[in-house]
């Protein structure tokens, strides 16, 4: 019999255990990823597309007027992550000659 009591009490100390800490994992934020570095300058990718991380100081042939970071289809504004430069941010303000209009 007391065998069966200690049992239920387990049972209904695991159970306010549960009750009390689950409604606080709930409120934990989940963990923040680290920002990306910025993309060096030095990067043979960067270099090999004319990166710029102002676009109005390009002189590049294949230069649109307007175009940069920000407007092109490989760039996530939320993280400055570029597609073509995996594990670094980009300038919204930066350009390549890899830049594509990003769709409306
Ligand atoms: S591909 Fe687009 S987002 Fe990436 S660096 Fe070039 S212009 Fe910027």
């Amino acid at each position: 019999m007391s065998e069966i009591r200690d049992n239920r009490r387990r049972f209904l100390l695991k159970a306010v255990v549960a009750a009390t800490a689950l409604p606080l994992l709930g409120r934990m934020s989940p963990v923040q990823a680290a920002p990306l570095p910025k993309l060096p300058l030095t990067n043979a990718q960067a270099k090999a597309l004319s990166y710029t991380e102002d676009a109005s100081k390009t002189k590049h042939a294949a230069f649109k007027p307007g175009s940069n970071c920000a407007n092109c289809q490989f760039f996530t504004a939320a993280t400055g992550a570029c597609t073509l430069f995996p594990g670094f941010s980009v300038a919204p303000k930066g350009w390549c000659s890899a830049w594509a209009k990003k769709a409306a």
